[in-house]
């Protein structure tokens, strides 16, 4: 009975977060044209709200992380700890070239080799260099696309069934 309740509020939380995802960006040593473009979808232009997106200012609250900028070697523990404060289930969008391989930075001596990826599990990918802010609201969307299905690659959710496969995190293409 414990576990049909258990899996019933689950049910109810995921619904509400599917109709209003909260959203945390972390600038993890962007140029920021990224972190313009993710408060160009922010401001009435583009109007997220309308959809029920809410920027928050902590992880804590947040359900969506969305991380701009290649990792530096500075910034790298932090994006960790930002992480880890979220509460499960969490999902990662990864900005960018830079948030997939570090870009244009890649290789640099204080640059972590690898993206977002390398530190934390990503859900979505978004090309560009900037992604527009069209192509972050559709990443958001596969985002909830994921969230519907409880699909989060972090977290406890993470820790699959021995033997079953990893699923691939999805790509918004530019
Ligand atoms: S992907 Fe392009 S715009 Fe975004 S942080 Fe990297 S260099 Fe800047």
């Amino acid at each position: 009975m414990l576990k049909v309740t258990d899996s019933l509020s689950r049910r109810l939380a995921n619904w509400a977060r599917v109709r209003s995802p909260w959203i945390s960006v972390f600038n993890t040593g962007s140029c920021n044209a990224c972190d313009i473009e993710v408060i160009a979808c922010l401001m009435p232009r583009f109007d997220v709200e309308r959809f029920g997106i809410l920027a928050k200012g902590s992880p804590r609250h947040a359900d969506i992380l969305i991380v701009t900028g290649p990792v530096t070697r500075k910034q790298e523990s932090r994006l960790r700890r930002i992480w880890e404060q979220m509460p499960e289930p969490k999902y990662v969008i990864a900005m960018g070239a830079c948030g997939a391989s570090g870009g244009v930075f890649q290789g640099l001596y204080h640059v972590v080799d690898g993206g977002v990826e390398s530190v934390i599990p990503v859900d979505v990918f978004v090309a560009g260099c900037p992604p527009r802010p069209d192509e972050i609201i559709n990443a958001v969307v596969a985002c909830l696309g994921l969230m519907k299905e409880d699909l989060a690659r972090g977290g406890k959710e993470w820790r699959r069934k021995p033997g079953e496969a990893p699923r691939e995190p999805a790509e918004v293409p530019a």
